[in-house]
């Protein structure tokens, strides 16, 4: 049997005998019965072929790689452990999510700290367990940064955020290599120039090199071309102008999944030829040496391996307008349709393939009109108790989870080679209730 919605949901998802969606050699109705939903559902291989696919589509084209994990896309000890044992390091944003790192033991060297106001306990918790890099992103926090690194008796390798000025024509909300942005030190009136060389002349702080990040997800290879370009003629200029040697760079994350059947990304090598190009092209034509290439993806990485899965409940019809089906998760757990306008495709778990179709609006369970999962789907018909798995869900949506309405956060289960194991458990009305002192 097939379905064109399948090649979104994780490698070797099919649809067994009985029309049901089988996710690693497991029927996903049967996983609901078990384990409630809302319920995440992680694929091991998919996410462990994907860090080796980023590793391959890397290191063939250029020299000298590092493959850094963004786990903001989603984070928890498990993964964390997957990642480092498929030898990517982590991208971490906050102080949680290094306390992840440090307590998954992932080597303190893969770590790299991002943000754009991190707080001087962040960083020394940092800078004492030797992390990697701290990419640092304004003046207030260079200066910061060297205090405590002096206080600490440490040189910390540092890279610095530039903001190249180049628009990767995604949406606004996750836009960041422009100048009015709230990341990175601008390159068009002269800031990043000035980071340069405040950084150079810091006793404890050890600079290594430049990072942009210019959105995401970026389905073209241009703008990764463009902001190399401006990134590495920077570097020359500080070179020419003041010493500066470029030993590491970084064009950040954004490579792009498949979301819906209508927007295949291009396959990565694309971006893979397209940014190791650019840089050994820029590093020949300003004659500087290849630089250590860092990349950071994120939803590429975890982005298919996640499936949710949500149990229908009421359906209001209103004839000639729309058929709203409600499930029992919502804006709570993926708020990514009601902040992004992000789209997503579905599928009846226990009904697979069906001719019997109609069109119908996907609603979220919370408090607010704006809580759709998908507006205008074609799905076969669908009653209430049926199971609708939605695919691509592994990034952006549990780490942005809420307890809106006072809801409990769903279960997550990680599933290899037929087993089924649960990574985080569901949430209690005990757990909503622990943190309020009487
Ligand atoms: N690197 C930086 C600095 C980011 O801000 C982000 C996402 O916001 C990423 C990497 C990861 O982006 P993606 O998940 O699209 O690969």
């Amino acid at each position: 049997m097939d379905s064109q919605v399948l090649p979104l949901f994780p490698k070797g998802a099919r649809v067994n005998d009985s029309n049901h969606l089988e996710i690693g050699g497991i029927d996903v109705v049967q996983l609901a019965a078990e384990h409630g939903t809302p319920l995440y559902v992680f694929d091991e291989q998919t996410l462990r072929d994907q860090c080796r696919l980023f590793l391959q589509e890397f290191t063939t084209r250029y020299p000298s790689i590092r493959v850094l994990y963004a786990s903001k896309a989603f984070l928890s000890r498990p993964i964390a452990r997957i990642i480092a044992e498929e030898g990517l390091g982590l991208d971490v944003v906050s102080g949680g999510e290094l306390a992840i790192a440090q307590s998954a033991k992932v080597p303190p060297g893969m770590v790299y700290f991002h943000g754009n106001n991190k707080s001087a306990e962040e960083l020394r918790m940092a800078v004492r367990w030797n992390i990697g890099r701290v990419v640092v992103d304004n003046f207030h926090e260079l200066d910061l940064l060297h205090t405590i690194a002096k206080e600490i008796k440490r040189v910390q390798p540092i890279l610095l955020r530039i903001s190249p000025g180049v628009d990767p024509h995604t949406h606004k909300h996750t836009t960041t290599g422009i100048l009015d942005s709230k990341f990175g030190f601008a390159l068009s009136n002269g800031q990043a120039e000035d980071a340069v060389q405040r950084a150079m002349a810091a006793t404890n702080l050890d600079l290594k090199g430049l990072h942009i990040h210019l959105g995401s997800p970026i389905y073209e290879t241009d703008p990764y071309r463009e902001g190399i370009h401006v990134a590495m003629e920077f570097a020359a200029a500080m070179r020419q102008r003041h010493g500066l040697t470029l030993e590491e760079f970084s064009p950040g994350g954004g490579f792009p999944i498949q979301y819906t059947v209508g927007q295949p990304p291009p396959p990565l090598a694309d971006h893979a030829q397209a940014i190791t190009e650019a840089v050994s092209d820029c590093a020949k034509e300003h004659g500087l040496a290849q630089p250590l290439v860092t990349i950071e993806p994120g939803r590429a990485i975890v982005g298919r391996a996640g499936v949710a899965l949500y149990t229908v409940g009421a359906i209001k019809d209103i004839p000639g307008v729309r058929k709203y089906v409600s499930v029992d998760g919502g804006m709570g757990d993926n708020i990514r349709p009601a902040i992004y306008g992000s789209r997503y495709e579905a599928m009846v778990a226990g009904r697979a393939i069906s001719e019997d179709v109609e069109t119908v609006t996907i609603a979220g369970k919370f408090c607010e009109s704006g809580d759709v999962l998908i507006r205008d789907i074609t799905l076969p018909k669908v009653t209430p108790g049926d199971v609708i798995a939605i695919p691509a869900s592994g990034a952006y949506c549990l780490p942005m989870a809420s307890n809106y309405n006072s809801t409990p956060r769903p279960a997550i289960l990680l599933i290899n080679d037929g087993h089924a194991r649960v990574i985080r458990r569901r949430e209690t009305f005990d757990d909503l209730m622990q943190w309020d002192v009487d």
